[in-house]
């Protein structure tokens, strides 16, 4: 039996060799051998490990250990007797053109919705509002697929997630996909029958639909909260965020306010006047101006804390978005955050995160997929060079994500370099040198860049609409594609006699005992079970005169030509095919 060991998503090289028990040298030397050039300290991926492994021929298997949950995930979990209720963050979501936008607007009463390119929410932010008195927090979730990673991140940051539902279209494949993302993530749902002035609306339709998906409506005896709504007519509105308040005050969310302040940057760009301003969600303490506090790779004495309706505040509580200044570099989406105690320690454990980073991305640049193909040389995955460019961190992350999506077995994408704001002329001399295309989502590019992308013969792709640009990725990704060639059987001959064989050519006669021959075409002569060779079939003869085709039950005559000398016997079986070849898409 196989013995098992257990490592982590990263290991040293050194260590894994003492678990395998083989001198480093040993294990060095196999990864050289296989393209892979580390020393003794650097770590490598599981993946490459596992291949290493079986390269090797030991007897060992790799297991994944369970990493542990990070800090943050267990927010929802036990708390002490201090925890206090917090306001919900809530999420909007449905499928496109549902009227997502529109509802958050109609919410916050502000006019948002009309100016976005495309009708999508472009990058994730988050406010508050009051109502009865009482703060809710939403998440201005972007609405698309492609921003899957995004709601992946805010996952455990959502308490309540409000399906919107267009209440003339019904239930769509992003409806599903929000509701197994709530489903998955443990959060409460309200659906909102939207668009409940229009004319072809039918409610009782879409709470059908919902049904068969397992949320009845409470009217029907089930427990899924539905209200009629009309973002236009803002009927319903108040009644919905009522629905809020009352799973708020079922589920009892809570939080510590004591302590120090820990939670998510949902947003972060570089804000003029005022440099890097990151946004954040706070889920524990209560978070102070001039607090130290760590994100990520950077750090910030905290210059100022804003809140969504532009007040400037002293200090904020759970559940609380705000901006904030004062960080030395741009944190990224996704990073959790957390209060420090003095400068000193920042800059420490900001740096140690760099560290880390640093292990992980080195490596993970020789990545298992680059060493597979180092192995299958022959299987050689194409890749498609490219820059991306975008307006915040946000939006940046989720355009690599849905990119990096596209990777197939056969094509990937390739990111050279990526970066926030607009295009520079080092992203034309980087696309140069590595061949690449630049996309600028959100982003402009100035003039002088556009003169030196056409002299460099560099392309550019701006897009204001992420689904466009990921269109386009696939495109061109998909003409990497190696055409697939189609092999279609046409029909099959039973040879009966041979008259002719050379070192180039075989000419025999037989009985097609199966569809039709034709030519041209290929051949596969074939005794009892075993291919004996691949042909090129030139002429078909029936009796003395040439034929094009000849159908089953008939007697022909064949001219193959061979590679090599083919000794045809009576009895081996000749089948005719022809190959097409088309191109692929992805
Ligand atoms: P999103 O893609 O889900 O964010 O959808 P939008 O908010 O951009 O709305 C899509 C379209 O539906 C827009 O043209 C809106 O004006 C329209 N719309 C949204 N809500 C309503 C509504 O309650 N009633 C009507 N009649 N139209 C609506």
């Amino acid at each position: 039996m196989a013995r098992t060991i257990e490592i982590e998503d990263m290991i040293t090289v050194g260590t894994l060799a003492e678990k395998l028990m083989l001198p480093a040298t040993r294990l060095i030397g196999e990864l050289l051998k296989n393209g892979v050039m580390v020393t003794i300290n650097e770590r490598i991926d599981f993946d490459t490990a596992q291949i290493i492994v079986e390269e090797l021929g030991l007897d060992v298997e790799l297991a994944k250990k369970a990493q542990a949950e990070p800090a943050a995930r267990v927010r929802k979990q036990g708390h002490s007797e201090k925890a206090v209720p917090r306001p919900p963050v809530v999420a909007v979501m449905g499928h496109v053109d549902h009227g997502k936008t529109s509802l958050l607007d109609a919410i916050r009463s502000a006019h948002v919705a009309k100016g976005e390119a495309g009708g999508i929410t472009q990058h994730i932010s988050a406010y508050q509002i009051i109502h009865n008195k009482r703060p809710i927090t939403f998440l201005d979730t972007p609405g698309h697929e492609a921003f899957a990673a995004i709601r992946e991140h805010g996952a455990h940051l959502t308490d309540i997630a409000i399906i919107v539902v267009a209440a003339d279209d019904g239930i769509k494949p992003q409806t599903l996909e929000a509701i197994r993302f709530a489903r998955k993530a443990g959060v409460k749902m309200v659906v909102a029958l939207n668009k409940i002035d229009k004319e072809g609306a039918d409610a009782n339709r879409v709470k059908q639909q919902l049904s068969e998906h397992e949320l009845l409506p409470e009217e029907w005896g089930g427990d899924t909260v539905i209200v009629e709504v009309s973002a236009k007519t803002k009927q319903g509105i108040d009644n919905l965020l009522d629905m809020i308040l009352l799973v708020t005050d079922v589920e009892d969310f809570r939080a510590e306010v004591e302590g120090p302040a820990r939670g998510l940057i949902i947003e972060s760009h570089l804000e003029q006047g005022k440099g890097p301003t990151a946004h954040a969600l706070i889920e524990e303490g209560t978070l102070k101006a001039g607090d130290f506090i760590v994100a990520g790779t950077t750090y910030a004495k905290i210059r100022t804390l804003v809140a969504s309706d532009g007040s400037t505040l002293k200090q904020a509580t759970p559940s609380t978005p705000v901006a904030i200044t004062g960080f030395k570099a741009l944190p990224e989406f996704g990073d959790e955050f957390n209060v420090v105690n003095n400068e000193k320690i920042a800059r420490q454990q900001a740096e140690q995160n760099t560290a880390l980073k640093q292990g992980t991305s080195s490596r993970s640049d020789m990545s298992s997929r680059e060493l597979l193909r180092i192995i299958n040389r022959s299987n050689q995955i194409q890749e498609l060079n490219i820059i991306v460019r975008a307006d915040v961190q946000g939006s940046l992350t989720s355009v690599i994500d849905s990119v990096k999506a596209l990777d197939t077995e056969e094509v990937a994408v390739h990111i050279v370099s990526s970066g926030v704001g607009a295009i520079t002329e080092n992203d034309i001399h980087r696309a140069v040198t590595s061949n690449a295309i630049i996309y600028g989502f959100n982003v402009e590019a100035p003039t002088n860049i556009k003169r030196l992308a056409s002299r460099d013969k560099v392309m550019i792709r701006l897009y204001k609409v992420i689904y466009e640009l990921i269109d386009d990725v696939r495109e061109g990704l998909g003409k990497l594609l190696s055409p697939e060639i189609v092999e279609t059987e046409t029909g099959r001959l039973v040879v009966k006699a041979i008259f002719k064989t050379t070192k180039t050519e075989v000419i025999c006669g037989g009985e097609v005992t199966k569809g039709k021959l034709v030519v041209p075409a290929f051949a596969r002569v074939v005794r009892d079970k075993e291919q004996l060779a691949e042909v090129e079939v030139t002429n078909l003869k029936r009796g003395p005169q040439d034929a094009k085709e000849v159908l089953e039950g008939e007697m022909c005559g064949v001219s193959l030509a061979t590679a090599t000398r083919l000794e045809i016997q009576e009895g081996d079986r000749i089948e005719f095919f022809t190959r097409q070849t088309h191109t692929r898409t992805l």
